[in-house]
């Protein structure tokens, strides 16, 4: 039975970090939508997690491993982003660029300041 189980998923793409964190909320909500009384919204719910939960296992069947590893690797970049950006959240403020949308780290209570962009030049002002 593992045997045949590995053989199965065996060139396929499994449940990566993305599929697991795509897969059990969904499954959680699906069971919590149980609990909520207004009949459209908790068929809503249902669904949206049971399409949640069909996209994850789509994923972890897949076969196109680079599409799915390139996911994956992009939902890494943006979960380590966002843990740097909460660490730092007290002695930085982080701005998108007006022009460009990359983000910029000023650091915090400098008053009002003039920003430049290093990607794209263009500046903008913001209180810090
Ligand atoms: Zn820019």
């Amino acid at each position: 039975m593992k045997y045949k189980l590995q053989a199965f998923f065996a060139g396929r793409n499994g449940f990566d970090q993305l599929g697991r964190v795509i897969l059990w909320p969904s499954l959680a909500l699906m069971l919590l939508s149980s609990f909520i009384g207004v009949d459209w919204l908790r068929t809503l719910v249902y669904y949206l997690a049971f399409i949640a939960v069909c996209y994850a296992y789509v994923r972890a069947f897949s076969r196109n491993l680079s599409k799915c590893q390139a996911q994956n690797q992009k939902y890494l970049n943006w979960k380590a982003q966002t843990r740097l950006r909460f660490q730092q959240r007290k002695a930085y403020k982080f701005y998108h660029c007006p022009k460009c949308r990359q983000i910029l780290r000023v650091p915090r209570g400098k008053g009002k300041i003039k920003i430049t962009c290093r990607s794209c030049g263009a500046d903008f002002i913001k209180k810090t």
